[in-house]
């Protein structure tokens, strides 16, 4: 879907932001730990909603690769340019595996039977397998994807040697680093340190540190931290943990008013005429909806106009939702959806504690409608 740019609701990306936000973590690292780990940033999901193009290329010289979660993601930052390592972090459809060589695309394994999959394919046979980077996943404790003992990760290593693979890494991921409780997090680690132990060799690359992790348990960064969420200047845990260092948030979400009436007592406002006026209401629509990811479980809530907080106001429709207005505004004036109008703020976080999810969920539901404005 093509962004609507003939409409005033748009996302303004501050590329600074996510560049401080890195060089950041950076510093944090070096001072806690003592070491420079490669960042490899984390831009699935169409970089958590903020544009992974734009994103990766602005970040490009502060970070070393990039993580995306399935092939189509890295076949887009290719054809825009960006040459440095890219790894798929789900596992591929093996017969694609062709796709990711050509494009020197370093894969997942997860597991010794998809690794056979690939080595039964016709089309091994015409490919250089040497340009096959690949990172075995392990399944500490998610439960997803990844092998769960040594002997399959040391099986797998060995069919890789056979067929002239590369075996560039092997990485796990945290259930849990996010909250306070590190029950999970601590057996989680204890069995990736030990499954790497048990290797017939160490590859380049071990890592497990997601945002989270490079957070509040520094000493899971080994050669790669896998950094997301904070990179966008959001906070893992949403408010559990405070941060360790700062971030700056680099979304912002902004419309104007396209409509203003005044209501009469008794008048309804939306589909199931749930609103009732209990007295004259003036009431204004903005162009953004469901459609948009701003989901129908919205209202209540409010929006930033004029520096005043005005209540979201019946339900949220596909494409527009009303608000209580203070007064009568001039159309075009500006609405804060997620942002700051004088001294008032709402944040990614408010929207999702609003939500009862997740500050992820809100940024990678913002749909492709949506124009993103970089600045
Ligand atoms: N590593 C893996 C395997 C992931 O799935 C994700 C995100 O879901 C990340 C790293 C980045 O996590 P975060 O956004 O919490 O930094």
């Amino acid at each position: 879907m093509k962004p609507s740019t003939h409409r005033p609701t748009q996302a303004v990306i501050d590329l600074a932001a996510i560049r401080a936000n890195i060089e950041n973590f950076k510093t944090y690292i070096a001072k806690k730990n003592g070491i420079t780990p490669e960042i490899w940033a984390v831009v699935k999901a169409n970089g958590y909603g903020h544009g992974a193009i734009r994103v990766a290329q602005s970040a490009d010289d502060l970070v070393s690769g990039f993580c995306v979660s399935n092939l189509d993601e890295a076949i887009e930052l290719r054809s825009h340019g960006i040459v440095k390592p890219i790894l798929v972090l789900s596992g591929i459809v093996p017969d694609d595996v062709h796709i990711a060589v050509n494009l020197r695309v370093t894969l997942t394994v997860p597991s010794l039977d998809w690794l056979k999959m690939v080595a039964a394919l016709d089309t091994l046979k015409d490919l250089d397998t040497s340009h096959l980077k690949f990172h075995i996943k392990v399944d500490s404790g998610m439960g997803r994807i990844g092998v769960t003992s040594v002997d399959e990760a040391n099986d797998i290593i060995a069919l890789g040697d056979k067929l002239g693979m590369d075996f560039d890494g092997i990485f796990t991921h945290f259930a849990t680093a996010d909250e306070v409780n590190t029950d999970q997090f601590l057996s989680q680690k204890t069995m990736f340190d030990e499954l790497v132990n048990g290797l017939t060799r160490r590859p380049r690359f071990v890592h497990s540190s997601n945002s989270a992790a490079g957070i509040w348990h520094t000493e899971t960064i080994q050669d790669i931290e896998r950094l997301g969420d904070a990179l966008y200047g959001l906070n893992p845990s949403g408010t559990a943990l405070d941060m360790t260092y700062k971030i700056t948030q680099a979304l912002t979400l902004k419309s104007e008013l396209t409509h203003i009436k005044i209501i009469p007592e008794g008048a309804t406002v939306g589909y199931g005429a749930d609103f009732v006026a209990s007295k004259d209401t003036i009431v204004g629509t903005v162009p953004i909806g469901y459609a948009d990811g701003w989901t129908r479980d919205m209202t209540g809530f409010y929006v930033l106009v004029d520096g005043q907080k005005c209540q979201i106001i019946g339900r949220v429709s596909m494409d527009q939702m009303t608000i209580r207005l203070p007064e009568r505004l001039p159309i075009g004036t500006k609405v804060t959806l997620i942002g700051e109008d004088g001294a008032e703020k709402i944040t990614v976080n408010d929207v999702a504690a609003h939500r009862g999810t997740i500050n992820y969920e809100v940024v990678c539901l913002l749909s492709d409608r949506i124009k993103r404005k970089y600045t």
